[in-house]
């Protein structure tokens, strides 16, 4: 492995990630300190919190401008989840995500899908604008072959992640490289191999 990036839940998760945005600081530090050490590149980022409709984070810009990576997630009980089939409303939650990538230079949106629907047509032609990845989640399952194949015809980029939750699952991202596979995208569209890093395989085989 030549490099990893942790991303841990912004501070408006109730049960995992960092308490305070300042904790980020400190995460930054330590990165490079582990970099320099080990010789594998470790980037630090964070997985934003959406708060509002209105696509605020729960990360200032003054701090997420100083990570590496901007990922950001809708989550339950959080501004854009409230309320009785809130999660099902896939207008509203296409527009918050929208608004997002509008109001922040959004690097991935995490496990797009999952647990609020969305309109994903419009939000991957809205990721390819800015240039804002879509994830395949390695945990959460939340998306298929036909959604990678649909979002992929708007020309947008995919990332793999582990969303590990735990030391010993950080850089597990195996269902989601396999999934991205079954799916026939070609190694230089997912963000995070070596052949995106490299150029191979984004111009032959591109869809
Ligand atoms: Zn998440
Ligand atoms: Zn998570």
């Amino acid at each position: 492995m030549s490099s990893l990036a942790v991303t841990d839940h912004g501070p408006a998760s109730a049960t995992a990630g960092v308490w305070r945005e300042e904790t980020l600081l400190g995460l930054i530090r330590q990165a490079k300190q582990a970099s320099r050490e080990t010789g594998v590149e470790v980037l630090c980022g964070v997985e934003a919190n959406v708060v509002s409709c209105r696509g605020q984070l729960d990360v200032s810009a003054e701090i997420y401008r100083r990570l590496d990576i901007l990922a950001v997630g809708l989550h339950r009980g959080l501004a854009v989840g409230r309320g009785a089939g809130a999660s099902r409303d896939r207008v509203k939650n296409t527009q918050t995500l929208l608004a997002c990538l509008a109001r922040h230079p959004v690097d991935v949106i995490t496990h797009p899908g999952h647990l609020f629907q969305i309109d994903l047509k419009e939000l991957a032609e809205a990721a390819n604008h800015t240039d804002t990845a879509l994830e395949v989640n390695s945990r959460h399952g939340a998306v298929d072959e036909s959604f990678i194949d649909a979002a992929a015809e708007h020309g947008v980029r995919f990332w793999c992640g582990s969303d590990a939750h735990h030391p010993r699952r950080v850089g597990d991202v195996q269902a989601g490289m396999s999934l991205a596979r079954r799916a026939g995208l070609p190694p230089g569209r997912v963000a995070n191999t070596k052949a995106a890093f490299t150029g191979i395989g984004s111009e032959q085989g591109e869809r």
